[in-house]
């Protein structure tokens, strides 16, 4: 066993015991947070303690593999909830549908500007890392106590995509993605409704994003859904979605030999948590920007020190349309110094207002934490231009908001890395837009043509949901 003394050392420690940021409730473990997603007062679970990773974990061009690294990153936050071959069994299956060797390479493409490539796993965008964690770990914390689980959520694409491929004949799973009908891009709308397997029920709703997003929320309130089942949901909320997402983060500064300045393409702000949070263990990230599109809550909040609600606008890089970034509710615990009191407040304030200001402390250590950068349409567009110039390489619409953010910050300083969320081929409308021919389609997408389409289409009314679910598993 190569995994390091931290892992044995922090068994059963804070790090593996699990709190609301609301501040109610008894700390909890490290399944039940996985399994449960938000926590019972609303709040998002966060560890008590933050791990720190040894120093050996960040040692350059160390023989040590992703899987190796992804174990010592989330041993930690496991404590003795899974045993350390559970953990190793479901970072093996995450990897193994990665086809780089790297699993998340960097590419060098410009000078001190590099994007990390999160794009290899089977849907061609980064939420594949995590998902297919969730999909070993969460079936064997489900056996530790012969429960099973429903697993409901609203997507736009990305996510259903991801979820479907990973979740498809998970033990003890049953997984309904609930999707806009003719409102997400073919390629997903491929990859999420050509999986043939036994647990998994795509429901397209005659409605938007917000409608499907509605009926989950009433589903999810709704008793008697998961007849006896555990009821949960598969969005970055959930403390299994943002742990998966760390380690590649790690890799990233070891591969470049020291400090890093991570820019994130973000909608919820999940994945620049996870930055957030690898920074918090000892990864030696310099700054963290959250780049955003025209959609953008997080700047304006960072800039004015007030959290206004907008109807979102749709864009090219549509997985970021996010006008209410989830886990933003995370970054204002931690910059308050873990105030739950305060925390509260502010997103009670502005669920019932739409509107918060944030006390000026808070205001402060919020810009101490993480910069953001808005990028419009326009600059995302030229930036697909620019960069396919410069380099030839075809990048996605989401980190091409990315790497512009990146370009607008200062040249000197740790190489700026881009994370690259999305392969291009999911979004070929765009990139057709900015360089005016589609990008080539990858074999894994091509594949799909042909298969049949395996999807209930129903009106935006939870109690026909409830009967499509209730029929699916009869
Ligand atoms: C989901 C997604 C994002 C946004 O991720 P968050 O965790 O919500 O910030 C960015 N790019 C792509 C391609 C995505 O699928």
């Amino acid at each position: 066993m190569t995994v390091a003394s931290l892992t044995e050392r922090d068994v059963d420690k804070p790090t593996a015991r699990y709190i609301s940021t609301r501040g109610n409730g008894a700390p909890t473990t490290f399944d039940d947070a996985l399994l449960t997603g938000l926590a019972p007062d609303g709040g998002l679970y966060l560890p008590m303690a933050w791990p720190r990773l040894s120093a050996e974990h960040l040692v350059p061009h160390h023989p040590r593999s992703y899987a190796d690294l992804a174990h010592a990153a989330l041993s930690p936050f496991v404590g003795e909830a899974l045993s350390a071959q559970e953990v190793t069994t479901a970072i093996d299956h995450m990897v193994a549908g990665f086809r780089h060797a790297a699993v998340t390479p960097l590419k060098q493409i410009d000078e001190d500007l590099w994007l990390l490539e999160l794009f290899h796993g089977p849907t061609l965008a980064f939420k594949d890392c995590a998902m297919r964690l969730m999909a070993r770990l969460a079936p064997a914390a489900l056996a530790k106590t012969g429960e099973d689980l429903l697993l409901i959520t609203a997507t736009s694409g990305d996510t259903g995509a991801a979820a479907v491929n990973a979740f498809a004949h998970a033990e003890r799973i049953r997984l309904v993605v609930l999707h806009p009908e003719g409102r997400v891009s073919p390629v997903q709308h491929k990859q999420m409704t050509t999986v043939d397997a036994p647990n998994v029920l795509n429901l397209a709703v005659a409605g938007d994003f917000d409608d499907c997003q509605r009926m989950v929320k009433a589903l999810l309130a709704d008793p008697q859904l998961g007849r006896g089942a555990r009821v949960s949901s598969v969005n970055s909320i959930n403390w299994g979605r943002l742990a998966g997402q760390i380690p590649y983060y790690l890799a990233a500064c070891r591969a470049l030999d020291g400090p890093i300045r991570a820019i994130t393409p973000t909608g919820n702000f999940g994945d620049a948590f996870a930055g957030w949070v690898a920074r918090a263990m000892g990864a030696p990230i310099a700054a963290i920007t959250a780049a955003v599109n025209q959609n953008d809550a997080l700047a304006r909040v960072l800039e004015t020190g007030v959290y206004t609600r907008c109807p979102a606008q749709p864009s090219a890089s549509v997985s970021m349309d996010v006008q209410a970034p989830s886990n933003f509710e995370r970054l204002v615990f931690e910059a308050s110094q873990r105030d739950a009191a305060v925390t509260t407040q502010l997103f009670a304030d502005f669920a019932e207002r739409g509107q918060a200001r944030l006390p000026e402390g808070l205001h402060a250590a919020l810009r101490e934490e993480v910069h953001a950068i808005a990028v419009d349409e326009a600059s995302t567009h030229a930036e697909i231009a620019r960069t396919f110039q410069l380099s030839g390489d075809i990048i996605c619409p989401h980190t091409a908001v990315g790497v512009a953010a990146a370009r607008a910050l200062p040249r000197e300083g740790p190489p700026r890395v881009v994370l690259a969320t999305a392969h291009p081929a999911k979004f070929p409308g765009a990139i057709t837009a900015a360089l005016g021919a589609p990008p080539p389609t990858p074999d894994a997408i091509a594949a799909l043509d042909d298969l049949p389409v395996r999807a209930v289409s129903i009106a935006p009314d939870i109690e026909i949901a409830k009967a499509a679910i209730d029929t699916r598993w009869a």
